[in-house]
């Protein structure tokens, strides 16, 4: 009987919350109307990096299901020019050339072999990962090379490191899955310049007079692919930590390309040539942080810094909590955008089940989409497209003057094709991976289902401090501004994440954070202010050339872009100019869409 009465009370309570439709409704508002569609993938094809000028950096491709497209992001990210070519004849032509992923007799042609060998002699720079016979062993000064699995560490040695700290100078090669495969070399001519944790050689490099070769043992492009898709476990730490393994990676490929080209010259990374970036970012999911957030902007607007609010639209209500994103949760938002502050969604239900979602129909509509959270690991009705298009939708409601471009889901759950749906909902950036998971602090661009062949048009801006894994937050200014500086040297950016739900150490960090790094000469901004910069930059190409009287330095923009800044060679003085101006190797320009054209003497 008494049984009978606790089933008889669950089922009307089952019937009454179904009744009461814990949802929110706004009047007349239903959307999006449009369908959002992922197009099949179509694998990017090399030909998509195959212009640039002759001072370009080659990636000489011999093999296009390789892991090439992590070594073109990587090289995009900290401004080496380049291009791609499977002609030998073509990679040539340049004075730095990058054979990947590998040289052997039956890959390539007796000319090819003949034609790699000659081009150390000659005074060019060549640069081979997986070397397998083919004859050239000995033009890049070792015997043998031998697979491993076994590596943990490869460590650079201090003069190959060149300005990279001595922390930066080990890669770790190894986590809790393993190791990846690498190469080991028994020297001959060339010098060793890297060695794994057992003493073995990592890199060999062989001196020809102007030229020079360099061996490397283990797949860059393989090892940048994996970190950026979020599949490796190698990294040294998750969050609140400077994690150099990629950065420290492209800045030796940026400093091969500077030793080696006379006509050098890269993109810098952080807007107005800064020394990095800093973007802070709130998410709101809990009912006090939407209230919360307006005390924060305020103090936000008052420093003058404008910050990113990923807002969870949540007008259901669940397990994980009550609604807000009602009308006052609509009038707030609109004062944070009023405040200049970014909006940005954090999904609909903040699931810790995302990663799981199905992809969904692309047709999800407010209010019909009703996703319901029923536990910690069991969400109802939910999908990515849902979360993106719905939230995104309802936003752009509240504040009809902005629009939403970023995204960050509850928890970093990462399902494998936000990417490609984040494209097909309208969607720009992404924040979404810690640093430590990435193994970066600068951002890139993602590929379809976090694979190796399609790249999206979204990037990826990870996060580097967050604030729920140490509290007091207050214990760790010393240890955030730590990890400020060493992104300086390179130009990294410092994402910060902080829930408005509380304002004790939270709040405070901020105050000392903001006002420390004030006097650090970064720059401030939200994720879509610095995505938008990112974006018009990735599509900026250069030459630059030896003229009779000097250089010349032609820069192609896709789109418009301000407060750019590129490092030139030593020497190189920069003709006045209005829209360019110089300071040491620095020159700090504003561009108009297609092509600009400076001298130098
Ligand atoms: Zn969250």
């Amino acid at each position: 009987m008494l049984l009978a009465a606790a089933a008889l009370a669950i089922v009307l309570l089952a019937v009454f919350i179904v009744l009461r439709k814990p949802i929110y409704r706004f009047a007349g508002w239903a959307g999006p109307q449009e369908a959002s569609t992922v197009l099949s993938p179509v694998a990017t094809a090399p030909s998509l990096y195959g212009q640039g000028g002759a001072n370009a950096l080659a990636i000489y491709l011999t093999d296009a299901h390789s892991d090439w497209l992590g070594l073109a992001h990587g090289l995009k990210t900290i401004g080496v020019p380049f291009i791609v070519t499977d002609r030998y004849e073509e990679a040539l032509k340049h004075r730095v050339v990058l054979a990947y992923p590998t040289i052997s007799g039956r890959l390539l042609s007796r000319e090819a072999l003949q034609a790699l060998a000659a081009f150390p002699r000659n005074g060019g720079t060549l640069i081979g990962f997986e070397i397998l016979g083919g004859g050239l062993n000995e033009v890049f000064g070792f015997g043998d090379m031998t697979a491993s699995r076994a590596h943990k560490t490869l460590t650079l040695t201090p003069a190959f490191a060149g300005r990279l700290l001595e922390e930066e100078a080990v890669i770790p090669l190894a986590g809790p899955s393993g190791a990846m495969p690498a190469e080991q070399f028994s020297v001959t001519t060339g010098n060793p310049v890297a060695r794994y944790d057992d003493g073995s050689v990592a890199i060999v490099q062989r001196d020809f007079g102007r030229g020079r070769t360099y061996a490397i043992g283990f797949d860059i492009g393989a090892y940048l692919t994996k970190a950026y898709n979020g599949r490796q476990d190698y990294g040294r730490s998750y969050i609140n930590a400077y994690e150099s393994s990629v950065d420290s990676i492209l800045r030796l490929m940026r400093q091969l390309y500077r030793s080696s080209e006379p006509l050098a010259v890269t993109l810098s990374t952080v807007p107005q040539g800064k020394s990095a970036s800093f973007i802070i970012t709130h998410d709101i999911d809990y009912t006090r942080s939407i209230v919360n957030a307006i005390r924060y902007a305020e103090f936000e607007k008052q420093q003058g810094v404008a910050a990113t609010y990923f807002v969870q639209t949540k007008y259901v209500r669940d397990w994980n909590d009550d609604i807000f994103f009602n009308e006052q949760g609509v009038s707030l938002t609109h004062r944070l955008a009023d405040m200049g502050m970014e909006v940005a969604s954090h999904s609909v239900s903040h699931s810790r089940s995302f990663a799981a979602f199905p992809l969904g129909t692309g047709k999800e509509m407010y209010p019909d989409y009703v996703p319901f959270v029923k536990s910690q690991n069991d969400t109802r009705d939910g999908s990515i497209f849902g979360e993106l298009r719905v939230s995104r939708f309802l936003l752009e409601k509240a504040v009809p003057e902005a629009k939403v471009q970023s995204f960050r889901p509850g928890h970093l759950a990462y399902p494998f094709a936000l990417p490609q749906a984040m494209q097909a909902a309208g969607y720009r950036f992404s924040s979404s991976i810690s640093s430590g998971t990435a193994m970066t602090h600068l951002p890139f661009q993602l590929n379809v289902n976090r694979e190796n062949q399609a790249e999206t048009t979204i990037f990826e801006f990870p996060i580097t401090i967050e604030d729920e894994l140490q509290r007091p937050m207050t214990g760790r200014v010393d240890a955030a501004i730590d990890i400020l500086r060493h992104l300086q040297a390179y130009g990294g950016s410092c994402t910060v994440l902080i829930h408005p739900d509380v304002f004790d150490d939270k709040f405070a960090f901020l105050q000392q954070f903001i006002a420390r790094a004030k006097t650090m000469n970064v720059w401030f901004g939200t994720l879509a202010q610095y995505g938008n910069w990112w974006s018009a930059r990735n599509g900026v190409t250069l030459d630059a050339r030896r003229e009779l009287d000097g250089y010349s330095l032609v820069l192609n923009a896709q789109q418009a872009i301000q407060g750019l800044a590129v490092e030139v060679p030593n020497g190189w003085k920069l003709q006045a100019t209005e829209n360019a101006m110089q300071k040491g190797n620095i020159v700090y320009l504003d561009l108009k869409a297609g092509s600009s054209y400076l001298r130098f003497h």
